[in-house]
């Protein structure tokens, strides 16, 4: 059996939904052998009139900054979707490589609900890494592939030496009170049934492998019981 390769996970809020008091947040993951890999980059700096739903909160580069690092430190970003609140920052990591579901990639290229923030997600291919499926990136860092919300999304799986294995579902599954085999289809989502289908897959990876922390992706109220940066799972 491979070593496992990761060392922290950090947690960060970079903004929120005012609205609704949901946060917007990313991860940073930090391997054994000094790699520091982003989970997401959050709101743009400035938001463009399509995300005017959401505001900016403490800067995500003065966050990592906090801590020591400057974005050329940055050798990965897990980009798990294209929404302007998951990839608002891509552009800001010019040292690192992007790596995102094949399908989304290509879906993006021609999906209007992307075109805003095409600016951060649309690099050179030298430095886009398109998986496809499930992959596992590194011993104890697995790329779980969860379209629903959008076509390609990607979900994350973190084994850490004390902690345990942390599942982030990201945008899979926002909130906890989704995290159940019921389908929730009121006819209103034509992706109700992918949903479906990928929230599934992570309960089963979950009951399989007896997962006991899931972070979801925009859950307020769980949010405010978990160690946020400078603190950090370990
Ligand atoms: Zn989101």
């Amino acid at each position: 059996m491979s070593q496992n390769a990761i060392k922290r996970l950090y947690l960060m809020q970079v903004g929120s939904m005012p609205e609704y008091q949901i946060p917007i947040v990313c991860y940073l993951v930090q391997t054994n052998d000094g790699k520091n890999i982003l989970i997401d980059t959050g709101l743009p700096a400035v938001i463009p009139e399509e995300g005017s739903d959401f505001e900016n909160g403490q800067d995500m580069i003065a966050q990592l900054a906090s801590i020591g690092l400057t974005p050329d430190d940055i050798d990965t970003v897990i980009s798990t979707h294209y929404d302007i609140d998951h990839a608002g920052r891509h552009a800001a990591f010019t040292k690192a490589q992007y790596v995102v579901q094949r399908v989304h990639h290509a879906d993006a290229a021609t999906n209007p609900r992307f075109a805003a923030n095409r600016p951060q997600w649309d690099q050179p291919m030298e430095r886009i890494r398109l998986v496809d499926g499930d992959v596992e990136l590194l011993p104890g860092l697995e790329l779980i592939e969860t379209s629903g919300h959008v076509p390609g999304h990607q979900s994350v799986l973190v084994r850490l030496p004390n902690t345990g294995t942390v599942l982030l579902p990201i945008d899979a599954v926002p909130f906890s009170a989704g995290f159940t085999r019921d389908l929730q289809d009121d006819g209103s989502n034509p992706d109700a049934q992918a949903i479906h289908v990928s929230t599934v897959k992570l309960l089963d990876r979950v009951e399989r492998e007896q997962i006991g922390l899931v972070i979801f992706g925009h859950d307020a109220e769980q949010w405010q019981g978990l160690k946020t940066l400078p603190e950090f799972y370990d």
